[in-house]
């Protein structure tokens, strides 16, 4: 069934859920950064619907991610606003077109299609895509089993997937997913805790994302133990850990975070403890037991039976004088921020120059026929990576689209302040009966 575009090494975020159906719509687009966004209404003013895809848990890209709050200077007709007002302005723009917004999601497949896709999801093998253009001609797999079933897609891929910065000490990655996980940890403890709540929580990191996750867990614990007789255990304890002394995070979150740590202090021997250790986390291991015994305590650290768990994590982790210590783990968060990584784009076996797909600046199409790339993921003479340059490309390559989808030159050309149809499609007057 499938050919031609193939990522060769798939990227797992998240454990594979059982394959689902295929989403169909008209385009795919792979990247939720500000030009993503802006690709969505030049789609929807042609008629054209569309998903939007990232791996972040929210839509803005490198405006969200980098600079948030940093004023932007040349937006045509914004004299200036911060990444956030742009990427909340967009999406106030966008909003006539209802397009879904799919996050945590990594694309790491897309396969062309030799024969339509029907929308029941079953293969349809009366026609062949020659004969249909207009017919989904892309199966796009994410890293966590949603597919979509779509005629054309867009890479807004940016510099990169964002995703988390890994914990590089020893022994970490059979861990990850088990009792190491990335970013928020509150669901994990909420499933644990059901039957055995985790003692030690370690929270990695010293960013707003660390200082949240480690008072959130605080709370977490102290719910259950003011709910629950701890039969005279030791408390519950939270300890964040990270490798500079100074906390970075909004000055209302640094206070409510050291209230916390003092009250702590203050608090009788039973209650539940928040810690700050400046340090650095070097191993993780399940101490004593040899390779086999060490999985099977793993598989004991399933979430979902925690109750079953015998053989907690052992961490060591060296202080600011280079002291070493070790100490019993049940869960940890891991939050060091992300970094853009190209991942699965450069393994699609599309035209690439410096690790940018190469585009026909007519339309904005790569080599490969029906995909588009628009963006900082794009490169043509004269490239400059800026947001209008992008917004001028999701522009042309809406119109190359429409022409694929709809099979025809002539898509009309019209302008915002005039056009009824156009009025129609944002939502400004009622529309009309076909
Ligand atoms: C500090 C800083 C300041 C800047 N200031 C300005 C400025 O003043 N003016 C200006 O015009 N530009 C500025 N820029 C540049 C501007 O931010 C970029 O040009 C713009 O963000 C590009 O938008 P994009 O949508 O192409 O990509 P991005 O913003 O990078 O968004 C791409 C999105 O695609 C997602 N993605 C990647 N791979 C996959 C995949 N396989 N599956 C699913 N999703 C994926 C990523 O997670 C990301 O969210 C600045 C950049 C930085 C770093």
């Amino acid at each position: 069934m499938g050919d031609s575009l193939h990522c060769r090494n798939t990227l797992v975020l998240n454990t594979p859920t059982p394959t689902l159906p295929p989403i169909h719509t008209d385009v795919l687009i792979i990247g939720a950064g500000p030009v993503g966004l802006f690709q969505v209404f030049e789609l929807g003013l042609l008629g054209l619907s569309c998903h939007l895809i990232d791996p972040l848990p929210r839509p803005g890209g490198q405006c969200i991610e980098l600079y948030a709050s940093k004023p932007i200077y040349d937006i045509p007709g914004l004299p200036a606003c911060t990444g956030q007002e742009l990427i909340e302005r967009l999406l106030t723009q966008i909003k006539p077109f209802n397009a879904p917004f799919h996050g945590g999601q990594l694309v790491t497949q897309i396969e062309t299609l030799l024969q339509p896709v029907a929308q029941d999801g079953d293969q349809d093998t009366s026609q062949s895509a020659t004969q249909d253009p207009s017919a989904p001609r892309f199966l796009v797999s994410t890293a966590s089993g949603l597919v979509f079933a779509v005629k054309a897609v867009v890479l807004a891929c940016g510099v990169g997937a964002f995703l988390p910065r890994p914990l590089v000490s020893l022994g970490v990655e059979p861990w990850v997913g088990r009792g190491v996980f990335y970013g928020d940890i509150q669901e994990h403890l909420q499933q644990y805790r059901q039957q055995h709540p985790p003692r030690e929580v370690w929270v990695v990191g010293g960013d707003e994302a660390a200082l949240s996750v480690a008072l959130q867990s605080l709370e977490t614990l102290e719910d259950w133990a003011a709910k629950h007789n701890t039969g005279g255990e030791p408390p519950a304890q939270v300890t964040l850990i990270h490798r500079r002394e100074q906390l970075v995070a909004p000055k209302g979150l640094i206070d409510q975070f050291n209230n916390r740590l003092a009250s702590s202090v203050r608090a009788g021997p039973q209650a539940v403890k928040l810690r700050f250790l400046h340090g650095q986390i070097t191993a993780l291991e399940a101490p004593g037991t040899p390779d086999l015994e060490a999985l099977e305590a793993l598989e004991a650290f399933d979430a979902s039976r925690g109750h079953e768990l015998s053989k907690p994590m052992c961490l060591t982790w060296v202080d600011a004088a280079l002291q070493s210590h070790t100490a019993r783990v049940d869960l940890v968060s891991v939050n060091l921020g992300l970094s853009p990584q190209l991942g699965p784009v450069s393994e699609w076996g599309l035209a690439m120059k410096k690790k940018q797909v190469t585009v026909n600046t007519e339309d904005f199409s790569t080599d490969c026929e029906g995909v588009f790339a628009v963006g900082d993921i794009n490169t043509y003479p004269g490239k400059k990576k800026l947001i209008l340059s992008g917004f001028h490309e999701a522009t042309l390559a809406a119109y190359g689209i429409a022409k694929r989808v709809f099979q025809t030159d002539k898509i009309p050309f019209e302008y915002t302040t005039a056009s009824p149809r156009l009025h129609e499609r944002l939502g400004l007057a009622p529309k009309r009966p076909d």
